[in-house]
């Protein structure tokens, strides 16, 4: 094997992806290859969930769930405070195994395992937080209060884009509120789902608790329907397209279950006439070249004021110049590869219809080729001169691509800003406080992430993350997302000897 970091996590040549309570030696799904869009070699082989696989997995969350749930809350943090010490230990490995298998750069891979301990720490502190209301009841000598508790088996899809950080988001406040899961990452990284398993089964032994995180690689189209249609998950947290969620929201919508739906966005900085044009020109290079413009929050927008679209303009096609582009296992690189071939295919035909559309592609838009972009998965970050006629920068194209346009007063740029379907995050770069409010107020921005001087992309965990329209309208990681995870009950106490109706009805007294 050639990266010593792959033995460290304790991954093989042929590996399983089944953890059910233990890993199923030879799981009967089909064998996939993990492959580096960095090479375009495979790293190593998977062996995939059959349905009696998934079965096995349920059945092992399900007998794990009814001892969990009985264990108190701070008592369920102790192990994902020890978990946190685990992926510390591991924090390099993991990271650079998420470069190797999904291709972002070395510190963003690194920062996705850090997004793991930070969620850790505040699943922690949370642990003793998931506090109910008391109200006071109309009825004398009444006590009314709110309880939370866990739902059971909790489903998590993950995307390959966050193969690591999406999972810890969910399964850390999923287990504080003391439910079980079963985990399908993406098909595209089952490597990194095996590692985080690997790094987590002495803690979860420890606790005996081994069958509370489960995993099930496979395809979405097989295991992944069958997750969806198990009615023994209530809640399944999605992470990935707007069509996956569709289908998801439908499969489970029908056998009223729940869902967090995490779904795509198409986000957009508007830089005002009085913008800090460097901080807002560092900004945006970080939001639409970094992960390959692979992120849910990625900039695929600008909306500038005309005064200071040239200037802006100019700057970035030379910032664009100045990208180092290749192997993301190198520090010096800034862009690595798209997740495959497939999606530098898609980047080449979104600019095609770019230009056909009228769009004018002022810096990149070719796939590279040549020495060190051999798996043909290495793409220019481009710049592209866009108007409203166009109809290719309303849908997401899972590359770094940025539309740049340009506006005359704040309504029109609102306008232009939530005029696309989906509605993750935005960003208004402005030293001018009544436009700055007018972002954020009702008739402001409609994303569920609304920034000033910051970026779109690189949210805080402790922040509630998700976005509305056809992103979804999920919510995790921070704030009161762990609600989500719990079903609420009214409780309602008499300790009186009378028994007063509600609403002060009589009945047959
Ligand atoms: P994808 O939709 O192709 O796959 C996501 C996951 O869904 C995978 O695990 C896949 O196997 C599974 N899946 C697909 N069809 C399924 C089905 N019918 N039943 C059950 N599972 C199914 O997405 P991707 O290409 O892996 O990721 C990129 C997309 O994810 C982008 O649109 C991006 O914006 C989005 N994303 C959103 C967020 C967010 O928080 N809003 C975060 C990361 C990624």
């Amino acid at each position: 094997m050639a990266y010593d970091f792959l033995k460290n996590l304790g991954i093989e040549d042929v590996n399983s992806g089944v953890w059910a309570g233990e890993w199923i030696k030879e799981p009967g799904g089909s064998v996939i290859d993990s492959v580096s869009p960095i090479t375009g070699d495979v790293i190593a082989k998977v062996r995939c969930a059959s349905k009696e696989d998934y079965e096995s997995a349920a059945s092992a969350a399900q007998e794990a769930f009814e001892k969990w749930r009985m264990i108190p809350g701070p008592v369920r943090g102790q192990m994902i405070r020890e978990m946190a010490d685990e992926l510390r230990k591991y924090k390099k490995d993991l990271g650079a195994l998420v470069t190797l298998e999904m291709g972002k750069i070395r510190a963003e891979g690194e920062g996705e395992v850090q997004e793991m301990i930070d969620i850790c720490d505040f699943a922690v502190g949370l642990s003793r937080q998931m506090y109910g209301k008391t109200m006071h009841s109309e009825r004398p000598g009444h006590r009314m209060y709110e309880q939370w508790h866990p739902l059971g088996i909790v489903g998590i899809i993950s995307a390959f884009n966050f193969p690591v950080a999406v999972w810890a988001w969910n399964s850390t406040i999923a287990a504080v509120c003391g439910n079980s899961m079963i985990w399908k990452p993406s098909s595209k990284t089952p490597l990194c789902a095996i590692a985080v398993q690997n790094i987590i089964e002495p803690v979860l032994k420890r606790h005996d608790a081994a069958g509370l995180m489960n995993t099930v690689v496979g395809r979405g189209s097989e295991i992944g329907e069958t997750l969806i249609s198990d009615k023994r998950v209530p809640l399944v947290s999605a992470t990935g397209s707007c069509r996956m969620g569709r289908r998801i929201g439908e499969v489970v919508g029908k056998r009223l279950g729940r869902t967090i739906l995490e779904l795509g966005g198409n986000n957009a900085i508007i830089a005002t006439a009085d913008a800090d044009l460097d901080m807002c020109l560092r900004t945006v290079m970080f939001g639409a070249v970094g992960t390959a413009g692979q992120r849910c929050t990625t900039t695929r927008r600008l909306i500038m004021h005309k005064d200071i679209a040239r200037d802006l303009t100019d700057r970035l096609v030379s910032a664009y110049g100045q990208v180092p582009i290749g192997d993301p296992l190198d520090q010096a690189t800034l862009m690595g590869p798209l997740i495959d071939r497939a999606a530098a295919a898609d980047f080449g035909q979104a600019v095609s219809m770019a230009r056909e559309q009228g769009g004018s592609v002022i810096y990149g838009g070719k796939v590279l080729e040549g020495d060190g972009f051999k798996s043909g998965c290495y793409v220019e970050p481009t710049l592209i001169k866009a108007d409203e006629n166009m109809k290719i920068w309303r849908d997401e194209t899972f590359a770094p691509v940025l539309y740049l346009f340009e506006y005359e007063d704040v309504d029109e740029a609102i306008r232009l800003h939530n005029c696309v379907d989906q509605g993750l995050s935005s960003s208004m770069f402005t030293l001018n406080l009544r436009e700055a409010e007018s972002f954020l107020s009702h008739r402001g921005s409609d994303c569920g992430i609304a920034n000033i001087n910051v970026g779109t992309s690189g949210a805080e965990i402790g922040g509630a993350f998700g976005g509305e329209k056809d992103t979804g309208g999920g919510r995790e990681a921070g704030s009161d997302a762990w609600k989500a995870y719990m079903r609420r009950q009214t409780t309602t106490i008499n300790w009186t000897t009378e028994l007063p109706l509600a609403q002060g009805i009589k009945f047959g007294d």
